[in-house]
């Protein structure tokens, strides 16, 4: 079996057999050879021998075949591997499927043994051949031998302080020889033996260390992140150097075909002038620009056939590997030679921009560009953000106070306020609030909501602050450690910075980046095309591709997509992002409103049902108002209404004055007050009294929203809407909870419509989130018209984690491997995904036109609705602001299979 491939003068044996085979970097050099692009010769080692390797440390098997592509390269080069003069030079380079940049090890100018560089120096120059030198000793010991490149930096600094060098470009070959002459000497005191000089143990070397470094700790880490599995393996790559560093008419660089921020179509990039391969990234000099920009540096300007080069290259790498590419070259001697090509990474914005504009182009078709974007990338494009160059001032201007987790994107600029009481009227006054806090609770949702960005000091991804910054769309840095927060004294500190309530905060919520003081922000594009109505929709190209690119998504996916939204507002959102219906309305976020909260206590401390029933009059016509006005947006729509959920407890207040006050407000003592929170309170709340347990114990609060619901249908109808009801019952377990309360809605529905005179449609459904209602599910479904998953509580009852403690030991099982992701996040698949799987398929049996949809966090998170999608179900639903996520990933879905995805990854 062959394993080893030669590329070179326009042959390459591995042309078109791809990444799994020859890794990413060494099929790019395969298929840029076979299409005459100007690339050294070279061979690859395929990825699989790289895992037998890693088991077996042997690689003898192998020799034969590289002995053959050696001689190849031998030939084509006219040098010889080892030769005393022009000796040929090779890189050897780490390459997997999937680009990994910078997480494995690539070794340059192996083969440059002390033998070989007087050969070196008589043909390009001493100080040449002694810079080729000391970067080998440097990398190969690093990698091979394990002597920290750190001790050679050193040594290299210090020559350089001696010699008041700015740049190491300054030091003279007498220098650089004293150098090699050091670092030879340190390799020896290190690993106790000179440094081999044989070619064929360096090689031999190198390519046991690049397939090795495939397993450091880096990569692991990585491919973890990204999910790359760990079977892949690199391939290695052997290729004749070229030298960038030969002088000023040499250079080095990197190339986008197009501009991977914007996605604008330019060329895109910078380089070095007399540099090798790291240089640039490496910050050390400051690379120019590829294209002229009258500066007179850039290369277009000093290198121009060079340039021409380059701009052909763009050309024909782009029309065959049809994506944006990443280019990294080398010029030596005014020469041109690429030497990596790969899909670029890119922003949310240059995807959705790029895959776009290649279908006009006629490079792609549709269903590709819908291929091309991540959807999670879509966040980014409806953030709101900080012009960079401010966001740059400000930090030189040392008001960084710290940074946190990035947990819901965008930029975020207000008044400090350290409580959500406190940021609900200062951002009633007009000001744009942000709330610091330790942490966020339900109580502080509110707050949460008039505020620009929120900011906690603990709490991870999954904290409360995170998911409901994301679920609102809002911006958010979570965990920021490093900052104090004293609510009493109304201040903030970190390192020498403090900040007080009403001072200016800024957050930087896709980077988490927490900035003293004001910085301006600018909605984002789409936002103001679709939602302010701020900017006309011809004006904004990016809103014509964002658009474009969901009309195609649409056109693809089976699954629909909902949207959860409480209020009206929330509803015209949803719909304007294309939400086909609204999936969970919660009622009880209304029962926060400010002139709503004062009959919600009354109604709870009520003693008897007549009391009740006084409080839950002021109720309903509030609710039925909200109700209209959510239909009157939905128009036809379906509009899921959950019934009364969280444990009362949740509406009285806690705290000595909070209690004193409320109780003044409801003209009822405080010790009474105090009686009613203490009888209220549970030891597990949330497996205790609430749900539809709440409608059988108190059928009049149930029986009260039922009722709005359907008087506001009522109303919806005679202003000429054709509104559908879905009542959704909470937390079921048992078929006689759903029964029972089934009779309530029914009794209710025909009572109002006695009344009315009106006939309208409705649907009665139930929530499936404890365990027993999913496996008993054929029986509930008996009555029932849908089915909708809660994923968050059915994740909590299934696992027997609560979701707001899971933090104290979720991190640590994800990072022990106990746990692939948090399942608060994506759903567990095997356990909870079951659950789903045997629900939907008993309640299907059962009746069999049966509606099972999602309306958890789980709804807007692309790997959870991949699964919802082989799994049947009719439809997700996220917050408004993940509608368009969950669009495109529903789209992915349907197109299992496609490739591109993970390429723009
Ligand atoms: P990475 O995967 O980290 O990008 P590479 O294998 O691409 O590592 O090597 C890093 C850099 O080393 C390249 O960008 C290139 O500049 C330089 N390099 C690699 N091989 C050669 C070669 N044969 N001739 C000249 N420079 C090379
Ligand atoms: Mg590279
Ligand atoms: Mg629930």
């Amino acid at each position: 079996m062959k394993r080893v491939f030669y590329f070179g003068e326009g042959i390459a044996e591995g042309a078109g057999l791809g990444k799994e085979k020859l890794g990413g970097k060494g099929a790019g050099l395969a298929d840029m050879t076979a299409l005459g692009i100007p690339v050294p010769p070279g061979f690859t080692i395929e990825t699989s021998v790289c895992l037998d390797y890693i088991r077996t440390g042997d690689l003898e098997g192998l020799k034969p075949e590289v002995e053959q592509a050696l001689a190849r390269l031998e030939t084509a080069t006219g040098r010889k591997f080892g030769g005393p003069k022009n000796a040929l030079l090779v890189s050897v380079r780490s390459g997997a499927r999937s680009s990994m940049p910078g997480m494995m090890d690539t070794i340059l100018n192996l083969g440059l043994t002390a033998a070989a560089v007087p050969g070196l120096a008589a043909a390009a120059g001493e100080r040449f051949a002694l810079d080729c030198r000391r970067r080998f000793l440097q990398m190969y010991s690093d990698i091979v031998l394990d002597v920290p490149r750190s001790e050679f930096e050193e040594l290299l600094t210090r020559r350089r302080v001696e010699k008041s060098a700015a740049s190491d470009a300054d030091l003279t070959a007498e220098d650089l020889r004293s150098v090699v002459g050091q670092y030879e000497e340190l390799v020896r005191k290190k690993t106790g033996r000179p440094f081999p000089e044989d070619p064929r143990e360096q090689l031999w070397g190198a390519v046991g260390a690049v397939f090795r470094s495939w397993d450091n700790e880096r990569a692991k880490t990585y491919r973890r992140l990204h999910r790359i599995p760990e079977e892949w393996g690199t391939a290695v790559n052997v290729q004749a150097m070229v030298f960038g560093n030969r002088g000023e008419s040499s250079a080095t660089g990197v190339a986008f075909t197009r501009d991977p921020a914007s996605g604008e179509k330019r060329f895109y990039g910078e380089f070095l002038p007399n540099a090798q391969g790291e240089d640039v990234v490496a910050g050390i000099r400051t690379p120019r620009p590829l294209a002229s920009n009258g500066s007179g540096t850039s290369l277009e300007e000093t290198m121009p056939e060079a340039y021409a080069g380059l701009l052909s290259v763009r050309d024909l790498v782009e029309k065959s590997f049809r994506d944006m590419q990443d280019l990294e070259f080398t010029i030596e001697e005014r020469r041109l030679y690429v030497l990596q090509t790969r899909n670029g990474k890119r922003t949310g914005f240059a995807a959705v921009r790029i895959a776009t504009e290649m279908v006009s182009e006629g490079l792609i078709g549709e269903d590709e560009a819908v291929g091309r974007v991540e959807p999670e990338q879509l966040v980014q494009l409806l953030a709101p953000v900080f012009p960079l160059r401010e966001k740059e001032a400000a930090i030189k201007a040392d008001r960084l106070l710290a940074r946190g987790l990035p947990a819901g994107p965008g930029a975020a600029c207000g008044r400090i306020a350290f409580t959500a009481k406190r940021a609900v009227e200062m951002a009633g006054k007009g000001d744009p609030v942000v709330l610091v806090r330790v942490e966020t609770s339900p109580e502080d949702i509110a707050g949460m909501n008039a505020a620009a960005g929120i900011l906690t000091t603990r709490g991870g991804a999954t904290s409360h602050a995170a998911v409901v910054a994301r679920g609102m769309g809002k911006t958010c840095v979570v965990g920021a450690g490093d900052i104090t927060v004293s609510e009493e004294r109304g201040e903030l500190s970190a390192r020498d910075l403090r900040a007080k309530e009403g001072d200016f905060l800024s957050l930087d919520g896709t980077t988490g980046e927490v900035i003293l003081g004001e910085l301006p922000t600018e909605p984002s594009e789409i936002l103001r095309v679709l939602i302010d109505r701020s900017l006309a929709p011809e004006k904004s190209a990016l809103f014509g591709a964002f658009t474009r690119l969901l009309g195609w998504a649409d056109r693809l996916r089976r699954l629909g997509v909902r949207a959860n939204a409480d209020t009206p507002t929330d509803a015209r959102v949803a719909r304007l992002f294309g939400a086909e219906g609204i999936g969970l309305c919660r009622t009880e976020h209304m029962f926060f409103g400010e002139n709503r909260i004062g009959a919600v206590r009354q109604m709870i401390v009520a003693e008897s049902e007549k009391d009740r029933r006084v409080a839950l009059a002021k109720l309903l016509p509030m609710q039925r108002e909200d109700f209209v006005g959510i239909f009157r947006e939905m128009g036809e729509r379906p509009v899921t209404i959950r019934l009364l959920d969280p444990p009362l407890h949740e509406f009285l207040p806690h705290e000595d004055e909070a209690v004193e006050k409320t109780a003044r407000d409801l003209g009822i003592s405080a010790e009474k007050l105090r009686d009613r929170v203490r009888a209220l309170s549970e030891s597990n709340p949330m497996l205790g009294h609430r749900g539809c347990r709440l409608g059988i114990t108190y059928p009049e609060i149930y029986e009260t929203q039922v009722r709005a619901i359907f008087e506001a249908a009522v109303e919806a109808r005679r202003q000429g809407l054709s509104p559908v009801p879905e009542v959704m019952i909470p937390l079921v377990g048992t078929k006689g909870e759903f029964d029972r309360l089934k009779v309530l809605v029914d009794e209710t529905a025909k009572e109002v419509s006695r009344e009315s005179g009106e006939t309208f449609s409705y649907h009665v459904g139930t929530m499936i989130e404890i365990p027993r209602a999913a496996l008993r599910a054929a029986e509930i479904a008996e009555h029932c018209d849908f089915f909708s998953f809660g994923t968050n509580d059915l994740t909590q009852m299934t696992y027997g984690y609560s979701r707001d403690d899971a933090a104290s030991f979720l991190p640590e099982y994800i990072e022990a491997g106990i746990l692939p992701d948090d399942p608060f996040s994506t759903i567990d698949q095997p356990g909870v995904g079951e659950l789903v799987t045997i629900a939907t398929k008993r309640g299907r049996d059962a009746r069999k036109n049966l509606k099972v949809g999602v309306c958890g966090e789980h709804g807007g998170d692309p790997r959870s609705i991949r699964f919802f999608h082989d799994a049947g179900l009719d439809y997700v639903s996220c917050s408004p602001f993940r509608v368009a996520v969950a669009r495109l990933a529903a789209a992915h879905a349907a197109m299992t299979g496609s490739s591109g995805v993970s390429s723009t990854a």
